[in-house]
């Protein structure tokens, strides 16, 4: 089976390829091209959504040459419906709609996070993980149980990688931040300390942002440092608290996030304690890609027909947790 996905749910445009053999996916291409705001300023969804339009057919093309296929030997067509921003969502629908009604290829509407899942287990060979999933759009604990993704704790308010990002920009770095962030902490080992806010299982990220702005007027190394200090050991303590109630064997970590090597550092310690396997899925596939989407449209294929085209929405605020997954 070979299958196409299409990612746009939010900075990225990205088309991947990828090749099913049973059990087995091989990604012949995965192909990006993503939208950077101004300095200092956050996605806007329209500008967005206008690069994803400009760039479709480059990156359109360039997936299948690079995977020396043509548009009609593909058996599957899968686009992220959500959750994500309206008018970029939009884009990707529509190329997947149009490929999908001339060239009669099914198409699958596939759930972003739920890519993210996927793609990492494929990956990393995780067979039954509790999931730590760190991006832009989410901070979820996750475990699957009768055939659906259950939270065991997430943001309240905003996500890590919004925390990491809007601190970022108050610096006057250019989004995504989480590495120049991680670069900067490296150099420092001054712990000031920030608001610690874990609430039974969830977190909070809003009160530390605003103070760590203040921190960062007298040293940004140091609140660079203690930012990733304060808000990776929340983390840590709710995959603590997971792990000792699922009694799962397996962690991994997916999102954009999973990219950081002191968050990893910090979780490695916490599944030593817990005789924990610990995954982490490879750098270049921690971020929004084609491939999330392609593969987890390619599991779907094999247990549903393709949608019709007037199912082929998309929703901006599509929970994971309410996706029957029957593969
Ligand atoms: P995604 O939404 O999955 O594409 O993930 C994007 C998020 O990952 C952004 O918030 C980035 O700042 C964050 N990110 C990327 N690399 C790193 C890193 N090395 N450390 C921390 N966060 C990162
Ligand atoms: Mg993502």
């Amino acid at each position: 089976m070979l299958g196409l996905g299409i990612e746009s749910t939010a900075h990225t445009f990205s088309c991947a390829i990828i090749e099913k053999k049973g059990k087995n996916g091989k990604i012949l291409s995965d192909v990006r091209k993503i939208y950077r705001p101004a300095d200092g300023e956050g996605i806007h969804p329209r500008e967005a959504s206008r690069h994803h339009i400009e760039y479709s057919s480059s990156v359109l093309s360039e997936c299948l040459k690079e995977a020396k296929t043509s548009i009609k030997d593909l058996d599957v067509i899968s686009y992220a419906a959500g959750p994500g921003l309206g008018p970029c969502l939009r884009v990707g629908a529509v190329v997947a709609r149009s490929l999908s009604s001339f060239y009669k290829i099914p198409i699958y509407p596939v759930n972003h996070a739920i890519g993210h899942i996927e793609l990492g287990k494929l990956l990393t060979g995780a067979s039954n993980p509790l999931v730590l999933l760190v991006s832009g759009g989410h901070t979820m604990l996750l475990a699957f149980l009768n055939k659906q993704w259950r939270v065991f704790g997430e943001t309240l308010d905003i996500t890590l990688g919004q925390l990491l990002d809007q601190f970022g920009r108050s610096m006057g770095f250019a989004s995504p931040c989480g590495k120049n962030i991680e670069e900067l902490a490296s150099t420092s080992s001054n712990y000031v300390t920030l608001p610690y806010s874990v609430k039974g299982n969830d977190v909070s990220f809003s009160g530390l942002l605003s103070a760590t702005k203040t921190v960062a007027k007298k040293s940004k190394v140091d609140a660079c440092y203690s930012i990733q200090e304060t808000a990776f050991a929340m983390i840590s303590e709710t995959v603590e608290r997971a792990l000792s109630f699922t009694q799962k064997r397996e962690l991994m970590i997916v999102g954009g996030v999973a990219a950081n090597k002191r968050l990893s550092e910090m979780l490695q310690d916490v599944c030593k304690r817990h005789n924990c396997k610990f995954f982490v899925v490879p750098l270049r596939y921690a971020g929004d890609c084609g491939s999330q989407i392609c593969w987890t449209g390619l599991l779907e294929s094999q247990v549903k027909s393709g949608s019709s085209l007037k199912d082929t929405f998309v929703t901006q605020s599509w929970r994971l947790d309410t996706v029957k997954v029957n593969y």
